[in-house]
Formats: C-alpha cells, structure tokens, sequence
C-alpha cells in the first residue's frame, strides 16, 4: 500500500526479504519505503510504504531513486541475493546515494563438523552421490531437479513453497526460524544423512548444523557469492536499525 511522502522528504529505501529486514522496517516511518522482490509473504502490517517487484535492473533503480526523493539506501537482502546487492551498490554510485548494508557475518565450522563446499549446482550432485536420504534447505532451487533424483535417493526438501512434490522427494513448505528440538525430529523422521545448505549465517537457522554435528552428518555447504562494499556496513539488524534511527533524526532535525 502506498503511503505519500511529505513534500521533499529525504526517503530510506530498504531492500529486504530476510527476517534482519524485516526487523529494520518495523521502525521505519510511514515515508519511507520497504522493498521486496515478491518470492516471500508481504507483511501486512508495517508503518512505511511497501513496494514489491524488481526495479527494472541497474537503469530503473537509479529512476526510482531520483523520482523517489531516496536520499539512503539500506541492503539488508540474503547474502545469496548478490544480483540485488550488486545493482544497489552501482545504482547508488552513479546516482551518488550513499549505501548501507547489514552484511550477515557466516557460520564457521566447529570441531566435529563436516562440511563440503561446492560452488553451484554440478558440484552439489556429486557431493551427495554417496548419500540416500538429503536434506536440502537452498530455498526454491532444488524444486527445479525433482525430475533428476536418482533412484538411489530420497529428497527432503525444505522452502517457502507449497509443493506436491514426487515420489523421490517430499517438499515441506516452512519458514524459520527453526529451532533444536523440531530438527532433531525432523532429521529422525526423514532418515537424513546429508544437508544441503547456504552459508546464510544468523541464528534463525543454525539449529540444523548443530543436530548434524550431533548426529555426525555432513553438510554440503554453497559457496557464499562474493558482494560488493557499501558505505557503510553492519554485521546485525540491530545496529543497521539504530544507526537507521539516528540518521533519521538528524535528518528530522535539518528538515524542520
Ligand atoms: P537476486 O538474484 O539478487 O535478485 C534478482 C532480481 O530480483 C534483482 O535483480 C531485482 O530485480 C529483484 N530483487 C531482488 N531483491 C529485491 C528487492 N528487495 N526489492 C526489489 N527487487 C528485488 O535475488 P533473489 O532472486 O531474490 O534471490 C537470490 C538468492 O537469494 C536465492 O538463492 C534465494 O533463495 C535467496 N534468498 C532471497 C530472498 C529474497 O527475499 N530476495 C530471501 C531469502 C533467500 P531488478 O533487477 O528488476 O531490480
């Protein structure tokens, strides 16, 4: 729903589409704008403008940027979004808007852990060859291979899409966070005996690394894209929200 900025306002855009920016718009005011790529559910009940869809690549978000009187960006999309966050960083340079970014920090393996890179989707067959029982939590990327299983597998496949999918796989449509007890169960249940996974960092899913180190499981692990800097980054929501606050009260204050 649009909201209509007053006069010359200096605007925020937000980039969002995690749990961490989401954080961040429930303490934007109604004049600035929350934008989502439109994969996920598109909160109801927030008190800035939310806008869903591309820009209409590097070209159309400096447009937006001018005619939208944005006057700081703030990426706060997944760290796999590197598209997103590549078009932020050049779009904000030729319109000479400064850029922030919550760049989530990646998990580290522990003793006991057992991960195997790969970087994209060939690599990733052929680590879970050895494996029967896979559980992929990529989000919708391995909706697109249920055709491809091997007789000699059975998929879980965890994202944020409803799915039937076959009689390889079984797509379980949630969103996190997820915590210890409930993988451990699902990881009994489904015979999991290898995890595919993005490095996505932060604490919302973690739970399912822990029970493979429990339970003595390699996790195959996707190569972190590499993103572009920003003017100013931030490791958590909640330091990129309160650097947001002040911003916007001095803001205020040179406004009025
Ligand atoms: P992407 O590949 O970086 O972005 C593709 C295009 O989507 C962008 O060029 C842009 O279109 C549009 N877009 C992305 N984020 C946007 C936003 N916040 N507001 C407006 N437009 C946006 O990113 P992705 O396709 O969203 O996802 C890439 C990877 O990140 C996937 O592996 C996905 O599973 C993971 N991921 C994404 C999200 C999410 O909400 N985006 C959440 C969790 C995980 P234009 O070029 O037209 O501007």
């Amino acid at each position: 729903m649009r909201k209509e900025a007053p006069g010359n306002t200096k605007r925020v855009l937000l980039l969002g589409g995690t749990g961490d920016a989401l954080a961040i718009a429930r303490a934007l005011p109604p004049a600035h704008v929350y934008s989502l790529a439109g994969l996920g559910r598109v909160p109801g009940d927030l008190a800035c403008t939310v806008r869903v869809g591309g820009f209409g690549g590097i070209d159309g978000l400096v447009r937006y940027l001018r005619a939208e009187n944005i006057a700081l960006v703030v990426d706060a999309t997944h760290p796999y979004a590197a598209q997103m966050s590549r078009h932020a960083h050049d779009a904000c340079t030729l319109a000479d808007v400064p850029l922030w970014a919550v760049r989530r920090p990646a998990w580290q393996p522990q003793p006991g852990d057992d991960w195997r890179d790969a970087a994209g989707w060939r690599e990733i067959v052929d680590r879970i060859a050895p494996f029967h029982r896979p559980l992929f939590t990529l989000g919708r990327e391995a909706l697109g291979h249920l055709h491809e299983i091997p007789a000699s597998q059975y998929w879980t496949v965890r994202c944020l899409e409803a799915h039937a999918g076959n009689e390889r796989a079984k797509v379980i449509d949630a969103r996190g966070p997820f915590h210890l007890e409930g993988e451990r169960a699902l990881f009994g249940a489904a015979g999991i005996d290898v995890i595919v996974s993005k490095n996505s960092g932060g604490r919302a899913t973690e739970a399912k690394l822990a029970v493979a180190r429990e339970r003595g499981l390699p996790v195959v692990m996707l190569t972190r894209p590499s993103l572009p800097d920003a003017d100013t980054m931030f490791d958590d929501a909640a330091s990129a929200r309160d650097a947001l606050l002040n911003w916007l009260d001095r803001i205020h204050l040179s406004e009025t």
